[in-house]
């Protein structure tokens, strides 16, 4: 029997760690795959995706700066990829790209299994409006959290994202709310960093006052302490990076190719030394 054939496509893609996690996956199960990163031209998404379609391979990640591209390509999308407007996991079958977005949910089961967090009846505050944020907001709105307030940069962009999630909000009694950065002083539950402000090094205009003592400050960019991390620290909340959201992503997308769930604490554990 061949070997089966998966890959991550990105621009730049050489950083990342998705061949690493799958495989590591694999082995649990004495699964034997293969999953190379690809390299698309920026102007070639559609094209390498539909090359790697017609030569066998059945599921691929998307990375930056494709995910958006990649809910264009594909014949069927979950409710998941549709309400985060962008694609990271497609399982090819029948001739057919299905859609999928696991990131969300990457996040919330980081925060439940490994940093031990219920967010039933809490306070969140999401800070950014961009891919990622959207992509979290159903599944943290599926959690019922009391308070689910965002504050971007651009906050006419927070606005916008919010109207497309007050029906799901309401329905799960949530309350959605809006506000900027530098206006909030009352501390939350849990503040997540969704922004690429880290990426760039660059601390946020935010109150020290908005980390509750023993809340969680999730940043979701990983690999070094971040100027979010290091305010948070020093008020007193637990600090998270977003590598378990990146695993735990991953083993959302293993699941929907595979059917197996994997045990993701042993390879967090391998990828943090
Ligand atoms: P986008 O480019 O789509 O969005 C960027 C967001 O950051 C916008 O809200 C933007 O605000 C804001 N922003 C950028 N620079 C600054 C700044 N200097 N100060 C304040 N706000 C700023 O990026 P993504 O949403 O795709 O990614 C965001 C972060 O999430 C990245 O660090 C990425 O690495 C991380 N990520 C991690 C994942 C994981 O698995 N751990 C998965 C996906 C993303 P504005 O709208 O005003 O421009």
């Amino acid at each position: 029997m061949s070997i089966e054939k998966y890959a991550v496509i990105g621009h730049p893609i050489e950083h990342s760690k998705s061949p690493r996690i799958h495989q590591a996956f694999a082995s649990q199960f004495g699964k034997e795959i293969s999953y190379e990163k690809v390299l698309a031209p920026l102007d070639g998404f559609t094209q390498t995706l539909h090359r790697l379609q017609a030569e066998g391979y059945l599921g691929v990640n998307v990375t930056v700066p494709f995910k958006f591209e990649a809910l264009q390509a594909c014949d069927t999308l979950s409710d998941r990829a549709s309400s985060a407007g962008a694609v990271n996991t497609i399982r090819f079958s029948d001739h057919q790209r299905h859609g999928d977005n696991t990131d969300g949910c990457g996040l919330v089961n980081d925060i439940l299994h490994h940093h031990h967090m219920t967010l039933r009846d809490k306070s969140i505050l999401l800070i950014g409006a961009g891919g990622a944020a959207q992509g979290v907001m159903l599944p943290l709105i599926g959690q019922r959290p009391a308070l689910l307030m965002v504050a971007n940069r651009s906050t006419e962009k927070a606005r916008a994202m919010i109207q497309k999630f007050n029906q799901a909000a309401m329905a799960q009694g949530v309350t959605l709310a809006v506000s900027a950065m530098d206006q909030l002083t009352q501390p939350f539950d849990l503040v997540i960093n969704a922004t690429s402000a880290s990426l760039q090094d660059a601390a946020l205009p935010i109150a020290a006052t908005i980390f509750r003592t023993h809340g969680l400050a999730y940043d979701m960019m990983y690999g070094r302490e971040t100027p979010f991390m290091q305010q948070a620290r020093a008020s007193g909340a637990s600090v998270a990076d977003g590598l378990g959201m990146l695993v735990e992503q991953a083993a959302e997308a293993f699941y929907l190719w595979h059917g197996l769930r994997p045990d993701t604490a042993p390879v967090i554990a391998a990828l943090r030394q």
